[in-house]
């Protein structure tokens, strides 16, 4: 049972598999979150660059944003298993570094570090990175895709296929067309222990998805992707206009929020420079 829940594709199974973990060790006096995480996995957050947006009013369907400027972080992970690493989203273009702040349209973009310096940092050679993973295709989420020719990318068949269906001729599509690819469909369980799992959460973009890490110590987390891009967002819920689609966009924060209760999940909102500031800086991390 549990393993077909692991492979139906919503973040409801991953609610309905929590239930059925939680049911199956009620016995035992610890979380199933706790025994669901083996003992050595490391969670790095990197620093993929800052968005500053000199109009937030693209962010709210509602009006909510209208007039109001704000900066966003960006950033990348580095989930390290005892099978392998993976990095989730690839942040902005590391031709970035070093040219200052860029804009075009209300976005200005700049970046301090590639991800290969932080790697190296830890003693990591991009070519060591088993995996890498996006939570959705757009530019700050794709931008050094080619620092890891060598890694295997997880993508599910949705967000493939919108890449290559929308934009084929962009840079950063060229370069996850030469990667061994592993597509599937809705959700991964990364290393088969469901300790670290990519969950589909459609509506940002088609194929949209979160991360959820089991950390043996801190416990569960959650990553966002762009399911929310503000704490005000996730409050009241607001969907950017530039969604591919709202009302999906909507049953997917249905569904996140539930997980998140019932794992007790620390949601982690991946642009929202308040919650980064909580999260230990690389060569710190989360265990
Ligand atoms: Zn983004």
């Amino acid at each position: 049972m549990i393993k077909q829940l692991l492979q139906a594709s919503s973040i409801t199974a991953a609610v309905l598999l929590t239930i059925a973990c939680s049911n199956q060790k009620s016995e035992s006096p610890t979380n199933s979150a706790a025994l669901d995480a083996p003992v050595f996995l490391k969670l790095y957050t990197l620093d993929c660059g800052t968005i500053t947006v000199s109009d937030l009013d693209g962010f709210a369907s509602s009006g909510d944003y209208a007039g109001l400027k704000g900066d966003l972080a960006n950033t990348c992970y580095l989930i390290r298993h005892p099978q392998g690493d993976l990095i989730w989203d690839l942040g902005l273009a590391a031709a970035l570094v070093g040219i200052g702040p860029q804009t075009n349209g209300v976005f200005t973009t700049s970046m301090e570090q590639t991800l290969s310096t932080q790697l190296s940092d830890l003693d990591i050679a991009t070519d060591d990175i088993d995996f890498i993973a996006i939570s959705h295709s757009h530019f700050d989420h794709t931008g050094q895709v080619d620092q890891f020719p060598n890694s295997e990318w997880l993508v599910n068949d949705t967000e493939f296929e919108h890449m290559f269906a929308t934009d084929e001729s962009s840079l950063q599509n060229a370069a996850f067309a030469t990667l061994s690819t592993t597509t599937y469909s809705g959700d991964k369980d990364v290393f088969g222990d469901g300790s670290v799992v990519i969950l589909a959460s459609p509506g940002h973009t088609p194929g949209h998805s979160v991360l959820q890490i089991n950390l043996p110590q801190s416990g569960p987390l959650l990553l966002t992707g762009d399911l929310y891009h503000r704490t005000e967002s996730r409050e009241s819920q607001l969907v950017p206009r530039f969604n591919s689609d709202e009302p999906q966009t909507r049953v997917s924060m249905v569904a996140f929020e539930s997980l998140a209760t019932k794992l007790g999940a620390r949601v982690i909102i991946q642009h929202e420079p308040a919650d980064i500031a909580t999260l230990p800086k690389s060569p710190q991390f989360l265990q």
